[in-house]
């Protein structure tokens, strides 16, 4: 049985970079950086008022004060989005707004609070230090300056410098495409009437909002029947247009479990198909030609847990990503978690906004309430008992 990490380590070394694609930055958002992003402007794009007030030269209102203010001629007005032409001289002041370049011959700004205006005439009612109020050009970012790194996900405070930083466009890698099948005699599309024995089926659902979640795209397919022929004709299909497939359930050593034998039947290899963690150790990756097979365990559970430990990292590591581990909360136990087994188990739990994390129901990996209800998981080592009051780590996906 490998590890969880020998198997990461395995598929990461497995797949070939996606290609890169360009797009608008409004567009970008969740997207992987593929190339570095330069600054192709100053930030502030030039030296600009951070008030609403008057522009100064800072030495005419040194020491003013409400005793013995400083009285200053107005000799025009800058709104937002224009330019003062002329030049600001001793014994004057030019009416600016916030985000208003500064007007030549001005260092410095006092707001419309400590001012009195009267016609042609504002009253100066406290001092200004050279550059009070003022933004400088450049002091966030310099032209030139490298502002994404590739490996980044591109978040919306991203978007934000990119597009003030006069980027319109940048280079992001490819999403993987990815098809969803699932494989069982048992089990039935949502709007049909079950027949003795069958179930609705429920994981290509589940996995095609964590597909997206993990930057794919992701398209169910129709139910595959448990015969070799149906499965290797899934399989082909989806290959056919699909840079990865992802199968639940028929990974198995049952009579019926054929996603194994049908991908090498289409000339597939077989990395390995067994992961030393519960739920989830029976684990397919492999690859044919350009394409990748993740065979999930046909369990709601263990397909879950699987598909977050093993194929998320994946599709992230495909893309480039370099930040690639669930999101990692400190907690509390509230309650004590016990792994009699020999693997280690990913528990199931919910964590409280006080930072306390419980059992989020009963464990087993056909226990569907507790999948719903839980938030997080929980690494707790083969035969080890994590102690009620005790810290650990909860790895968080509700993203
Ligand atoms: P398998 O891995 O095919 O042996 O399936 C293990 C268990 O998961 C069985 O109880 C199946 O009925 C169930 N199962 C398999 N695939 C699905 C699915 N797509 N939706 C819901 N349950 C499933
Ligand atoms: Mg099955």
């Amino acid at each position: 049985m490998l590890s969880l990490e020998d198997a990461l380590s395995r598929i990461h070394a497995a797949l070939d970079p996606l290609p890169s694609e360009a797009l608008p930055v409004a567009a970008s958002a969740g997207r992987i950086l593929s190339a570095p992003l330069h600054a192709k402007v100053d930030l502030p794009a030039f030296d600009n008022s951070a008030m609403d007030g008057y522009a100064v030269r800072s030495a005419d209102v040194a020491t003013a004060s409400t005793g013995q203010p400083a009285q200053l001629r107005v000799i025009g007005e800058v709104p937002a989005g224009r330019a003062f032409s002329g030049e600001l001289c001793e014994g004057q002041g030019i009416r600016i707004f916030t985000g208003s370049p500064l007007p030549h011959g001005a260092d410095a700004v006092v707001m419309q609070e400590d001012t009195r205006r009267d016609g042609d005439t504002v009253t100066i009612l406290e001092p200004a230090r050279p550059f009070e109020h003022v933004r400088l050009r450049g002091e966030d970012v310099r032209c030139g300056q490298q502002i994404g790194e590739p490996g980044t996900v591109v978040s919306p405070g991203m978007l934000n410098l990119f597009a003030a930083a006069g980027v319109a466009e940048l280079s992001v890698s490819r999403r993987p495409r990815v098809a969803l099948l699932a494989t069982g005699d048992e089990l039935c599309e949502a709007n049909a009437s079950l027949a003795p024995g069958q179930i609705f089926e429920s994981n290509r659902g589940m996995l095609a909002e964590l597909v997206r979640r993990a930057g794919g795209d992701a398209e169910i397919m129709p139910l595959v029947a448990d015969t070799l022929e149906a499965t290797r004709d899934a399989l082909g299909k989806a290959f056919k247009e699909f840079d990865a497939v992802i199968t639940s359930g028929g990974v198995s050593v049952g009579d019926h479990d054929h996603v194994k034998g049908a991908f090498e039947s289409l000339g597939g290899s077989l990395d390995f198909w067994k992961v030393a963690i519960k739920p989830g150790k029976p684990f397919v990756f492999g690859r044919v030609n350009n394409g990748y097979l993740f065979g999930l365990p046909g369990n709601p559970v263990s397909a879950f847990v699987t598909f977050l430990l093993l194929v998320r990292p994946a599709l992230l590591h495909w893309q480039g990503a370099r930040d690639r581990s669930l999101p990692i909360q400190s907690v509390t136990l509230g309650e004590s978690l016990a792994n009699r087994g020999d693997r280690r188990h990913f528990m199931r739990v919910r964590v409280g906004d006080d930072g306390v994390a419980r059992s989020a129901g009963v464990q087993g990996s056909h226990m569907l309430h507790s999948l719903a209800v839980a938030n997080a998981l929980v690494d707790v080592p083969p035969g080890a008992e994590l102690a009620a009051g005790s810290r650990t780590a909860a790895l968080r996906f509700d993203f």
